[in-house]
This record gives C-alpha cells, sequence and structure tokens, in this order.
C-alpha cells in the first residue's frame, strides 16, 4: 500500500522563482523510494568536496531519484541547477547516487528542504484528488500513534506569507483561507517564537519522512486540532458521561479514571488524588464512591473507591480499547 503512494507521486518543474506550474505526472518521475532514506545519513556537505542529494531534476523537469536515472543523461540540481553526476549502481558496490559538485551557495539540506516542500504539495494536491494522505500523530494522551486523515483543502500553495507575515513551507487552503501550514524539517524545527506567531493549525514533518513515504506523514510537533487517539477520546467522553451520570462535580484536587467494575462489569469511576500523608482523609467535597471502609485485612478503617453501580469496592485497572469495544451503553 505504501508502494501505491510511492508510484504514483511525482514531481513537476519547479522554477527558480518557486512558481509551480504543474508538470505531467510520468511513471519515470516518481520519485520517493525507502532507499532513499538510508542514504540521508551521507549527505553532510564535508569540506572542499562534493555532496550527495536525493534526487536530480531530468530535461522534462521532473525531480527523478537515483534508482531512476539513466546514465548518460543529464540531471540538474533541484535547488541549484548545477550538473549532477551518476554515480554507483548495480555494478558497483556502491548504491547508484547523485553526485553534486562542491558548493558553497548550495547543500544537501538545502535540496532535501526543496524537495521535501515538493513532495508535501503534491501529496496534497492527491489528497485533494481523493488519494489518502494520512497523519501521522502521537497521541497526548496516551503516546501512542495514531491516524488521522488530512484535513479537508482545495488549494495548496508554497512559501505562504501568513497574516501575521511570517512563511510557511506548504500551505493547505480551504475556501481561500488557510487551514494546515506545514513545515518542512531538515534542521531547523519550528522555534517558540514562529509556533507562537503561526495563525493556522500547523504540522511539522521531516523531509526525510517525506521522502520515505510521501502519503503518510509522521508529524512531529503539530498544532493540529486533534491531539488524542480514538480510544483516548473514547476513554474521556466515557468519563464526562459517568460523572455527569452520577452527578459528580469533581474537585480539582482529584483526578478520575474510567475503570471496569470487577464485580459488575460497569464502567466506574476511580478517583485518585494528591495525599500527603498516607491514610489522610481525601480532601472534600469528597465524590460519591469514595468511602470510609473496615477491611479484615488492613483490621483498620480505610478509604476506598466503590462501585458506581454495585457499590462493591474496585481494584483499579485502566480501561483498555478492547474492553470499551464491549462496553454495555450508560444508562441514561
Ligand atoms: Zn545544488
Ligand atoms: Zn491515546
Ligand atoms: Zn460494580
Amino acid at each position: 500500500m505504501v508502494a501505491e503512494g510511492l508510484s504514483r507521486v511525482t514531481f513537476s518543474r519547479v522554477t527558480t522563482d518557486g512558481a509551480t506550474p504543474r508538470g505531467k505526472a510520468s511513471a519515470r518521475s516518481s520519485v520517493v523510494t525507502p532507499k532513499m532514506r538510508s542514504d540521508s545519513k551521507r549527505t553532510e556537505p564535508r569540506p572542499g568536496r562534493g555532496f550527495r542529494v536525493p534526487g536530480g531534476r531530468a530535461l522534462d523537469g521532473s525531480i527523478v531519484p537515483p534508482e531512476d536515472s539513466v546514465r548518460g543523461q543529464d540531471y540538474g540540481c533541484p535547488s541549484c541547477g548545477s550538473q549532477l553526476v551518476v554515480r554507483g549502481g548495480s555494478e558497483t558496490r556502491v548504491r547508484r547516487h547523485f553526485a553534486h559538485p562542491r558548493s558553497t551557495a548550495c547543500s544537501a539540506e538545502s535540496v532535501k528542504h526543496l524537495m521535501g516542500k515538493e513532495i508535501a504539495r503534491l501529496a496534497i494536491e492527491r489528497a485533494m484528488g481523493g488519494h489518502a494522505l494520512t497523519l501521522e500523530i502521537r497521541c497526548n494522551s496516551c503516546s501512542s500513534p495514531f491516524g488521522v486523515p488530512f484535513p479537508t483543502c482545495d488549494a495548496v500553495a508554497l512559501e505562504y506569507t501568513e497574516s501575521s507575515g511570517r512563511i510557511v513551507d506548504v500551505m493547505a487552503l480551504e475556501g481561500s483561507l488557510p487551514a494546515v501550514a506545514v513545515e518542512v524539517l531538515v534542521t531547523h524545527a519550528v522555534d517558540e517564537a514562529k509556533a507562537g506567531e503561526l495563525r493556522a493549525p500547523w504540522l511539522e514533518v521531516s523531509a526525510d519522512d517525506l521522502l520515505t513515504d510521501p502519503m503518510r506523514w509522521r508529524v512531529g510537533q503539530h498544532r493540529l486540532k486533534t491531539k488524542t487517539c480514538e480510544n483516548c477520546r473514547t476513554i474521556a467522553q466515557c468519563r464526562a458521561e459517568l460523572l455527569s451520570q452520577h452527578e459528580i462535580e469533581l474537585d480539582a484536587s482529584y483526578r478520575a479514571d474510567v475503570t471496569l467494575c470487577g464485580s459488575c462489569r460497569a464502567p466506574t469511576l476511580f478517583f485518585s488524588w494528591d495525599s500527603t500523608s498516607a491514610g489522610a482523609a481525601p480532601p472534600d467535597p469528597r465524590p460519591r464512591g469514595l468511602r470510609n471502609i473496615w477491611t479484615l485485612a488492613a483490621r483498620a478503617y480505610g478509604w476506598w473507591n466503590t462501585c458506581l453501580e454495585c457499590e462493591d469496592m474496585l481494584h483499579f485497572s485502566a480501561l483498555r480499547a478492547e474492553d470499551y469495544q464491549h462496553l454495555p451503553p450508560l444508562r441514561e
């Protein structure tokens, strides 16, 4: 399924002023293969030497990956236009690559950044055409990665100037309004100053990731609407419903987690709080469900969470994704 995305994302001509008339997609100009990634470690410019670049511009304006290059044909640097040399390949021990001549004006980073922006733009255009462009986000709550579709948009622009005056690498627009700003990371991450000034929701994705899989972006920093995975959102909703169903107004000193009662199997709430001394009474106002119970094991009274449904004592275990697929609907 990755290959499907890879084979269709193609580069179009990027003119020196940054305008990007759409080029005809050709199978040969498909650019991104996982192989390109492993080369990224070797692209740092060495003083006085040339460097490798992840793609070369063919005469028809498309950018091709080294694997698809043809010996004897001319390829230019996508960024500065310098003539590239095709090196390595199956008959040698070195993987085929584009060698860029020594340059002070150009660098592997600038080429990668340019290509990353171009891939992002093309991927968004493909998404507008109905192809799946997935953003892989790390959940704010449970830290697991999850995928969301790229937000709806109807236009895309490179080097877009936001109302704040900030220029973003790629802007997806909807109804000519900024929808999502995309920053392509090569060496300089979005800093606090920029993050504070960006008006539109934004995300950062590395050029290496874009080169590896143009239709599934591993999002780094971001300020997108969706921050938590569906599992965590469901649990949060379940928690809110339980609080309202049992008319509990939770004091700020408490935390409430959803758990399943071991006795009646109903979803219920487990409360915890910061306590300065062990055995101290929970702060007021105490949520219903917390009860002072004498237990044989402790031979003493202690504060326990009890089920909001059946009032049995609770032992906490976090609700898991597979649990709540089978949850009975909550009582009205
Ligand atoms: Zn160059
Ligand atoms: Zn989560
Ligand atoms: Zn119960």
